[in-house]
C-alpha cells in the first residue's frame, strides 16, 4: 500500500487525483487531504477515501469541518501549523496542488522527509526554485513535475542526456482572449479572461492563462526544475493544446509530447513514475484532428514573456518578486481595482521599485528569506495599484 497525501485536494489538480487513486483504492493509503474554505468538498472525499486526518487552512472553519467529520474516525484540524503538521507525517507521494505562494511552505516542508513530492504548484519554483530543489537533494526527496509541460519535458528527456539539449519549447494557447482585437483587451472582464478554450482549470490560472503570466512562470519553471539556461527555453502559441512541449536535441530531433487536455494524464504518469500504467484519458485521434499550428506570440498581447524572460535573466530575488506581485495584480484585477492590461505594469513596476533597493541579483538563502521579499513584494504591489486608482 503507498501512502499518499493530497495538498489542495479540493481544487481542480487535488480533484482530478482523488479522481485517479479513488479508481484504486486499496493500494494506496491516504493520510492527509488539505483545502481552504470548500469543507463539504473536503470532508465528502476526507470519509470516501479514508484519510486520517483532513486540514483546511483557515483557522476559523475548523468547527464546520469538526462537525463534518463527526462520528467518521477521520481527525479535522486547521491553519498552518496544522498543515506543517500534515506536512510531516509519513507518505510515499506527497500532491503540492495548492494554489499561490500557500503551496511553498508545506511543499517544503515534506521534502525534509525525502518524499516524492508531485509537484503542481508552479509558484514554489518559480518563488524558490534554487532553494526548493537544494532541500529535495539534501533530503533523498524526489520532484515529479506535474505541469502538462514539465511532465511532457521529463517524458521526452527520458533516457537522453540533458547536456545535448539545444532548446525546450513550451507551448501556449494563447488562453481566452486570443482572439480578441488587442485595443480590446484592456476592457476584458474576469469573466472574460475565466474562460479556458481548451482546459477546465481553477479560476487563477485560467485567468493567468489569458494573459500569459501562467506561460511566463512555466518558462521560469523550466529553468528551475530542469537548469537550463534562459537562452534554451522557448514558448510557442499553439492553439489546439494537443502538443504540451518539445524537446530539442544536439542532433536536430525534436521530440514531441501529445496527449488530450487532462490533467490526469501528467497526474497520473507522477503517480505510476517510473512506470508507466493505463489511464483514463481520451486518446487522440490524428487523422481527426487533422492540423496542429502553431504561431510566435506576440509580444504587444502579452508583456508577462517579456518579464519572465528579464526575471529568468536575473535570477536571485527576482523570481519571488515575480510571483508575489502578480499573485497581488491578479487579486486587484478579480476585484475591479485594476484592468486586464495593467497587471503587467503592475509587476513591472514592483521589480523597478525593488531592484532599486535590494540586489536582486543576489539568491535568497532561506525559506524565511523568501517569505519576507514576497511579503514586501505584496505590500508594493498593494501601494503602487492604490496609487494608479488615486492618479484615476
Ligand atoms: P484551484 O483554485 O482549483 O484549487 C486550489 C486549492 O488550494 C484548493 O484546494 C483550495 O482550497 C486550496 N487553497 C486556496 N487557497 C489556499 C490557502 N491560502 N492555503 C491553503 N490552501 C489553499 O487551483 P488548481 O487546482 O487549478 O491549481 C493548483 C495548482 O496547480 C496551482 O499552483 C496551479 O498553477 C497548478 N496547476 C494547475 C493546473 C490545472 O489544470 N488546474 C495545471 C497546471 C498547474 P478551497 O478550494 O477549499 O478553498
Ligand atoms: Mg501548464
Amino acid at each position: 500500500m503507498r501512502r499518499v497525501s493530497i495538498f489542495g485536494a479540493t481544487g481542480s489538480i487535488g480533484q482530478n487525483t482523488i479522481d485517479l487513486i479513488a479508481r484504486d483504492l486499496p493500494a494506496h493509503d491516504v493520510v492527509a487531504l488539505t483545502g481552504g474554505g470548500n469543507i463539504d468538498r473536503l470532508a465528502a472525499d476526507a470519509i470516501r477515501l479514508k484519510a486520517d486526518v483532513a486540514v483546511t487552512a483557515y483557522e476559523d472553519r475548523l468547527d464546520d469541518l469538526r462537525t463534518a467529520l463527526a462520528g467518521t474516525g477521520v481527525e479535522a484540524a486547521a491553519g498552518q501549523g496544522a498543515l506543517a503538521e500534515a506536512a510531516d507525517r509519513p507518505a510515499d507521494w506527497i500532491m503540492s496542488a495548492i494554489v499561490g505562494a500557500a503551496g511553498l511552505a508545506p511543499g517544503f516542508r515534506a521534502l525534509r522527509h525525502g518524499t516524492t513530492l508531485a509537484l503542481a504548484n508552479k509558484e514554489s519554483l518559480v518563488t524558490a526554485g534554487p532553494l526548493l530543489m537544494a532541500e529535495a537533494r539534501a533530503h533523498g526527496a524526489t520532484i515529479l513535475p506535474v505541469d502538462s509541460e514539465h511532465s511532457a519535458i521529463f517524458q521526452a528527456l527520458v533516457g537522453e542526456d540533458i547536456a545535448c539539449v539545444e532548446k525546450v519549447i513550451v507551448t501556449a494557447s494563447g488562453g481566452g482572449l486570443r482572439d480578441w482585437p488587442l485595443e480590446r483587451l484592456a476592457s476584458a472582464t474576469p469573466a472574460d479572461a475565466g474562460a479556458h478554450p481548451n482546459w477546465d482549470m481553477g479560476q487563477r490560472i485560467t485567468i493567468d492563462s489569458a494573459s500569459m503570466f501562467n506561460k511566463g512562470m512555466e518558462l521560469i519553471e523550466t529553468r528551475e526544475f530542469f537548469g537550463l539556461p534562459p537562452e534554451k527555453i522557448e514558448a510557442v502559441i499553439h492553439p489546439q493544446s494537443l502538443v504540451h512541449a518539445l524537446v530539442g536535441y544536439c542532433d536536430g530531433a525534436l521530440m514531441a509530447h501529445l496527449g488530450a487536455h487532462d490533467m490526469r494524464h501528467a497526474i497520473g504518469y507522477a503517480l505510476n513514475w517510473p512506470d508507466r500504467r493505463a489511464l483514463p484519458v481520451d486518446r487522440l485521434d490524428l487523422a481527426k484532428i487533422g492540423s496542429l499550428d502553431f504561431h510566435a506570440p506576440d509580444p504587444a498581447r502579452y508583456p508577462a514573456l517579456r518579464i519572465a524572460r528579464a526575471v529568468m535573466e536575473t535570477g536571485g530575488k527576482a523570481g519571488t518578486i515575480f510571483n508575489a506581485a502578480k499573485e497581488v495584480a491578479l487579486d486587484g484585477f478579480l476585484a475591479g481595482r485594476i484592468g486586464f492590461m495593467e497587471m503587467a505594469g503592475v509587476v513591472d513596476a514592483v521589480l523597478d521599485a525593488l531592484s532599486a533597493q535590494f540586489r536582486l541579483t543576489i539568491p535568497m538563502s532561506s525559506l524565511e528569506e523568501v517569505l519576507e521579499m514576497d511579503h514586501i513584494a505584496r505590500q508594493t504591489a498593494w501601494a503602487h495599484i492604490e496609487k494608479r486608482r488615486q492618479a484615476g
